[in-house]
């Protein structure tokens, strides 16, 4: 893409805005577009230990690739670039205030029909959203109406920046660095284009519907991309670039300079922190309350009890990762059969028959107690979370990375950046502490010592707080609120184990139907 269409030009000073629009751009070229990559923490965390560099160095590595003079822009027909790499961690920011709301709401019992029923569950997670629409969707009234940081991310900067340029969303190209394919499908959802939250709600374009964000690239990807360019990613200066102002100032103080939020402590997990969030905004309106933490059948089951001082439960979360525990979660979920028992099913709840995974025997009119005492269950489909996606850098990779490195070390200059050590050949439990080393760089950017070092230009704005900026959002687009920040789902009929012409099998079909939407794969 970038090398099929020139830039749009971006004003390098703040533009002058009137009534919180921005005005007096020039004409830009029809085809002209502009070029925005938003980068999430846990792809970060994988090049940082793979470099062996700080999680913020890794941001930018990340930055000089996409936007610095010898990244991409040194190459390709237009010498394009991005003009701006957005940090999703500022945008979850917003998604875990969100997300205490809906908790907060659901709790007080002034859920509307549209809200998610108790005990809400994480929305996040594309490999889990698709998993319940297509198999469980008994669990979709569950589930969190709020966007992924992702998907949030894409619809602020299109339906900011097309408002504030006088474009079409469809000039803004928006590229997303993520670390799983999942993220894919989820960029392919039709309920995540411009006909969400178009301003006019009989838009008759002839344009089709823009997505949010147009690509996705995995962090294995990237790796691909800058070798495809032939650029040595350790040799870019691993400094701050200068900014380009967002030509919004509210918003440009909000999402500039990346790296505002920092991926906070090891308890908050590796997946953006939900249900951390949670509970300690919870532990905060109860003063003298603590968080009793049990471990579940494994470590990525775990359950979190709020407490207050005399030890009364006042609030029940609970963590399930991995597709193996979410099948425990969704049977825990499933509402109790209303028709004739199956003598099966009788003789099972007379003589304890109990498959694994089911909870101890029936509670509240055969529901688990899950169902139906939990406030919130943190949900995702890897094993370990975020910091462990598919697409992320494998230990295999970096040995290979480093076979190669050595092999024709001859010419290239590493400018002090080392690649990390291989773990001899790789098992599972190599595996598990390849993992740790991308889990502790993901954290440690609470405690970066590069910060103050590297910190980049301040152009002494205050930061706005995030209802400021959601009001600000929905003033400068003029659409609700509501319009921007949920989404829906949809049980989506499932093909598995029916009979398909030409033995097509599902998982083919689903990137042939991403490709041709136009999707990243
Ligand atoms: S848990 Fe895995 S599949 Fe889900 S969003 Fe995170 S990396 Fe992607």
């Amino acid at each position: 893409m970038l090398d099929s269409y020139p830039s749009h030009p971006i004003p390098n000073t703040k533009p002058k805005t009137v009534n919180g629009l921005s005005n007096g751009y020039l004409t830009p070229p029809e085809d002209g577009k502009v070029f925005i990559a938003s980068v999430s923490p846990q792809v970060r965390a994988s090049l940082a230990a793979t470099y062996n560099i700080s999680e913020r160095r890794a941001g930018y590595m990340i930055d000089q690739l996409l936007r610095g003079p010898q990244g991409l822009r040194a190459g390709g027909k237009f010498n394009n670039g991005f003009t701006w790499v957005i940090d999703t961690n500022v945008m979850r920011e917003i998604c875990l205030s969100l997300a205490a709301e809906e908790v907060a709401q659901s709790l007080s019992h002034t859920n509307d029909s549209d809200s998610p029923k108790r005990p809400i569950l994480t929305s996040a997670c594309p490999g889990w959203i698709c998993y319940a629409e297509k198999t469980h969707p008994h669990v979709l009234p569950h589930i969190s109406r709020l966007k992924s940081p992702q998907a949030l991310t894409g619809t602020l900067l299109k339906s900011v920046l097309s408002r504030t340029l006088n474009i079409h969303p469809s000039q803004i190209w928006h590229v997303a660095l993520m670390p799983c394919f999942d993220k894919k499908l989820e960029a392919s959802r039709e309920e995540l284009t411009d006909q969400s939250w178009h301003a006019n709600p009989n838009n008759t374009s002839s344009h089709p519907p823009v997505r949010d964000v147009d690509c996705v690239i995995t962090t294995r990807e990237l790796l691909t991309l800058a070798s495809a360019r032939s650029i040595s990613l350790p040799s870019l200066p691993l400094k701050p670039l200068p900014i380009t102002p967002f030509p919004d100032p509210t918003l440009s103080s909000f999402l500039l300079p990346s790296h505002h939020a920092s991926n906070s402590s090891s308890s908050s997990g590796p997946s953006g922190g939900y249900l951390h969030h949670i509970l300690t905004h919870h532990q905060r309106l109860n003063p003298g309350s603590s968080i009793l933490t049990t471990r579940g059948r494994n470590a990525d089951v775990i359950d979190y009890v709020l407490l207050s001082s005399t030890n009364t439960p006042l609030l029940k979360c609970a963590r399930y990762y991995g597709f193996r525990n979410i099948q425990n979660l969704v049977r825990k979920l499933k509402p109790p059969r209303t028709g004739p028992r199956l003598p099966g099913a009788v003789a099972a709840s007379r003589g304890g028959v109990r498959r694994p995974g089911q909870s101890g025997g029936p509670s509240a009119g055969g529901k688990d107690v899950l169902a139906t005492e939990y406030a919130y269950v943190e949900v995702m489909a890897c094993p370990g979370g975020c910091t462990n996606g598919g697409g992320q850098i494998r230990v295999d990779d970096v040995q290979q990375m480093n076979m190669n490195t050595n092999g024709a070390s001859s010419g290239e200059e590493m400018e002090g950046v080392e690649m990390a050590t291989p773990i001899s050949k790789p098992g599972p439990q190599e595996q598990r502490e390849w993992l740790a080393r991308v889990d502790e760089a993901y954290f440690s950017a609470s405690s970066d010592t590069d910060a103050d070092e590297d910190e980049g230009e301040d152009e002494g704005l205050e930061r706005p707080s995030i209802p400021d900026v959601l009001a600000h959002w929905s003033s400068v687009t003029g659409v609700p609120l509501e319009k921007l920040v949920y989404t829906t789902y949809r049980k989506v009929e499932s093909d598995v184990g029916k009979n398909r012409p030409n033995g097509d099998i599902g998982t083919e079909r689903v990137v042939e139907l991403a490709g041709r939407a136009g999707g990243g794969w």
